[in-house]
């Protein structure tokens, strides 16, 4: 009775291709009771924060949960991931669902009951550490997902994946890690993802909102390095050398071409940042050579691969024209966080349905970057942002990720909870019904 006029609403209010699970009102029911565990498990998340790598106790705790729900567990996978798979009681598609877990060298200032006072040795530096991206939230919704969609396995029309991640910030130096590590070792495969789903919590949304972007929604990020190389010679005879110095400060400027005369920046922002520049020892030595290293920010793929290009071709060519050699190297880091189109079109009346119409936002992107990016090279995905601010509070005035006064309410996670689950039945719903 409840559901029916649930659904009429829904489709005076314009909703009307958007097909709803049977199974939500039983999705909303169990997370609420639920709650104050997911809470409980959250606080202690964030009393024993571990880095990227690192999460063996993390780990531990939820291969134990999800054992006791019944769950095949797999551990150890991309070092310290967990992935959970739990088979529903009726024929369908594989939905993913994915939660980091590392925290970060951060020593925080917030004075919770919970707060970390956990320290270690980070590239030889003792710095405390916290979850000040929040991950100890992501952690702790997908368990609560777990444990609500476990609870209604027999109704389930598919697979879920729980994928619990290691090192989203990036692995320690010399070591792999993180979402690509995983899916190397095959985090997508037997069986085969179709879609996935991931959520960020925000600590400058208000508790109750989730903002959202279709196609690129975050930055995918390169380093790079340029060395320079002339001939060194005395600094009162230049005509003697190759000044290495003035060619680098031609490269400089020429990059500052390549975001305002050869991108199409009515499509997508670019940045490109040289970040240090190093060369010389004294005043009258014109040096051998110059180094200098910085960061691009895209996207959009092919701004991306011309960004490339062109660095490679500018420092090259405006050495060479000075008798100089530039050698370039760009290493890729984190590619751009993709919300497939069709996926989000499809799946933004579940977020509407779960959050109320007016607390999903359309947001613009970031130029922060997600490892979340590498699952969607593969397949499919969804990544949103949910609020995790005070009500009423000025997202001025929060304390921004990777701070120590990052701050998260965790009153915020029951709507991550219902969210991941009912995108996953619905997505299950919609695919069963074509
Ligand atoms: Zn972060
Ligand atoms: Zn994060």
């Amino acid at each position: 009775m409840r559901r029916l006029l649930l659904l009429t609403s829904l489709t005076f209010a314009g909703f009307s291709s958007f097909s709803q699970s049977p199974l939500s009102t039983k999705i909303d029911q169990k997370s609420k009771s639920i709650e104050p565990k997911i809470i409980e498990w959250r606080r202690d998340f964030h009393q024993n924060p571990e880095l990227g790598n690192r999460e063996f106790k993390t780990a531990e705790k939820i291969a134990a949960h999800l054992k006791s729900l019944g769950i095949e567990v797999q551990t150890g996978v991309g070092h310290t991931g967990v992935v959970g798979l739990l088979k529903g009681g009726k024929p369908g598609p594989v939905v993913a669902l994915r939660a980091d877990m590392d925290g970060l060298p951060v020593t925080e200032r917030v004075d919770v009951p919970f707060k970390s006072t956990v320290t270690t040795d980070y590239n030889g530096q003792k710095v405390g550490v916290m979850h000040a991206c929040g991950h100890d939230t992501h952690i702790s919704i997908l368990m609560g997902v777990a444990e609500v969609l476990s609870s209604m396995k027999g109704d389930l029309k598919g697979t879920v994946k729980f994928i619990f991640q290691p090192a989203e910030e990036g692995a320690p130096e010399g070591e792999e890690g993180g979402a690509k590590l995983m899916i190397k070792e095959g985090v997508l495969e037997n069986p085969k993802v179709d879609a996935i789903f991931g959520l960020h919590i925000n600590s400058q949304t208000e508790v109750g909102k989730i903002g959202y972007k279709p196609g690129a929604t975050m930055a995918a990020v390169d380093f790079f390095s340029i060395d320079v190389k002339g001939k060194q010679t005395h600094g009162a005879y230049p005509w003697s050398g190759v000044d290495p110095i003035v060619t680098s400060a031609q490269i400089v400027m020429g990059l500052q071409t390549i975001v305002s005369r050869n991108l199409d920046l009515t499509k997508a922002p670019a940045v490109v940042t040289i970040g240090a520049i190093n060369g010389g020892i004294r005043q009258n030595i014109i040096p051998e050579q110059v180094k200098m290293i910085g960061t691009i920010r895209t996207f959009d793929e092919d701004m991306h691969v011309k960004v490339h290009k062109r660095i490679t071709e500018i420092a090259t060519n405006i050495a060479e024209s000075a008798g100089a050699k530039a050698d370039v190297n760009i290493g890729i880091l984190y590619p751009v966080t993709y919300n497939d189109i069709p996926l989000t079109e499809e799946m933004v009346g579940t977020l509407k349905d779960v959050a109320g119409k007016d607390n999903v936002k359309l947001v613009p992107a970031a130029s922060g970057a997600e490892d979340f990016s590498f699952f969607q090279q593969k397949v499919p995905g969804f990544f949103f942002f949910l609020g995790g601010m005070p009500v009423g509070k000025d997202p001025l005035t929060a304390s921004a990720h990777h701070t120590p006064d990052f701050f998260i309410d965790d009153s915020g996670m029951l709507l991550g909870v219902r969210s991941l689950s009912r995108l996953t039945v619905d997505y299950m719903e919609k695919k069963t019904k074509k």
